[in-house]
């Protein structure tokens, strides 16, 4: 995983207010889906990397929610959002806060 890459990737998103990515992600995001049925994995034991590579596989706005949860909860992010786990969060946000200026940058800026 190219951390750098990530982070740089993500710019295209340093000017949208926080309060529109929320909107986005509500929106749009796959986990956001009331599913009648639950995955045929939802019981298997995985680790946070896979969980995260399963429930947010082709999701349209996994940039848009990893932006969002590297502002809102800085390094002390928890559980999985924008296709990565806590862990793999944690290690791209200095890489993040390094891309500087942003509209919002939360916690540790
Ligand atoms: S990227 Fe993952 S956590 Fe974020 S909205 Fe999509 S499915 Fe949900």
């Amino acid at each position: 995983m190219n951390l750098v890459s990530i982070a740089w990737e993500l710019d295209r998103l340093r000017w949208v207010p926080s309060a529109v990515l929320a909107l986005v992600v509500e929106r749009d995001g796959l986990c956001m889906e009331t599913f009648p049925d639950l995955p045929p994995w939802v019981d298997e034991e995985m680790t946070d990397r896979e969980l995260a590579a399963r429930m947010c596989a082709g999701c349209p706005v996994r940039d848009e929610c990893l932006e969002l949860a590297l502002r809102t909860a800085g390094a002390d992010t928890v559980g999985v959002w924008g296709g990565l786990a806590a862990d793999d969060r944690r290690e791209l946000h200095p890489h993040w806060l390094q891309r500087g200026e942003r509209v919002e940058r939360g916690p540790g800026s």
